[in-house]
């Protein structure tokens, strides 16, 4: 496998049904990959057992399938991929930057007044051994990551500030989605990283995953997230109503507005398959706004 290749991924949580939001990212990250001649792979983050719906990864499977995505090779699971995990956590551990974290959620709590909580690296000097029943930490270093996203622009973290040691491995015993992301974007050779804005904050933490594990940066896109009338991320949580399968062209179409395409109105009598290829000739990241858009939920 080369890098030459562009090879994008979508990479849902099967914590429930597709609504309106993940539809958008999954369009956004189709099109960057197809308008690219590149490779679209499909990974299930099921990392976090304990928020997985039973059936939920078959569903959300079956609604992109009857979206029109088509994706290579085979699905990706995390709860599949844990040795994986313990390797890359093993080659943290050979460099001296993991370390058990004995703190309370109470003591935790009180570190949890700022949008983005920080850790104070409580645990850091107390050198115990690495034991099944504690959370683990990785050491941040004390220097700003910086890279630049397509549509966002420059960005920079200073991670010792601005988040402090982060957990990789769970207290009960659970890979944490920063390391697994990482390992996962890396062993399947993605160059390019399609997601919502939501998971900007994160990039950071993962730039400095990659930077210690030894493996190739990808590039980042992030998109604008839908928020409903009350201001809040459209998803499960809120409340957003699954998408009705039974009318494709229209969802998809709706979407393209948003991410700013300007679709011609004709398309929403077209075939699956013409808005397609509209879509995939048209794209332009130019024109995918900057600002969350706000809908109504569907
Ligand atoms: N699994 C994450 C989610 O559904 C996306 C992670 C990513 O794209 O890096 O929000
Ligand atoms: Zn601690």
């Amino acid at each position: 496998m080369t890098q030459s290749i562009y090879r994008g991924r979508f990479a849902p949580s099967p914590t429930g049904e597709l609504h309106f939001g993940t539809l958008l990212a999954a369009v956004g990250s189709y099109l960057q990959a197809r308008s690219h001649q590149g490779e679209w792979l499909m990974r299930i983050e099921d990392v976090d057992t304990t928020r997985c719906v039973p059936g939920a990864a078959d569903a959300l499977l079956r609604a992109l399938d009857g979206f029109g995505f088509e994706w290579q090779g085979e699905v990706v699971y995390q709860s599949q991929r844990t040795e994986l995990y313990e390797s890359a956590l093993d080659n943290l551990s050979k460099k001296n930057l993991i370390y058990p974290c004995t703190c309370s959620r109470k003591q935790l709590a009180n570190e949890d007044n700022l949008s983005l909580p920080v850790y104070a690296g409580h645990c850091r000097h107390h050198h115990l051994p690495l034991a099944e029943e504690h959370a683990l930490r990785v050491r941040v270093e004390d220097r700003t990551i910086s890279f630049e996203d397509q549509i966002m622009g420059q960005n920079r973290q200073q991670l010792a500030s601005e988040c402090g040691d982060f957990v990789i491995k769970r207290k009960d015993g659970l890979f944490a989605y920063q390391l697994a992301v990482v390992v996962d974007d890396a062993q399947q050779g993605v160059t390019e990283v399609v997601r919502g804005v939501d998971l900007l904050n994160s990039t950071p933490r993962q730039i400095y995953l990659q930077q210690q594990l030894g493996y190739v940066q990808p590039n980042y896109l992030h998109l604008p997230l839908l928020i409903d009338l009350q201001g809040h991320k459209l998803g499960k949580s809120t409340g957003a109503a699954a998408l009705n399968l039974s009318q494709p062209v229209l969802h998809l179409h709706s979407v393209l507005v948003l991410l700013g395409q300007q679709p011609p109105a004709e398309l929403t009598r077209d075939s699956l398959s013409q808005l397609w290829l509209w879509a995939i000739e048209h794209w332009n990241i130019e024109n995918i706004p900057k600002q969350n858009q706000f809908i109504k939920h569907q």
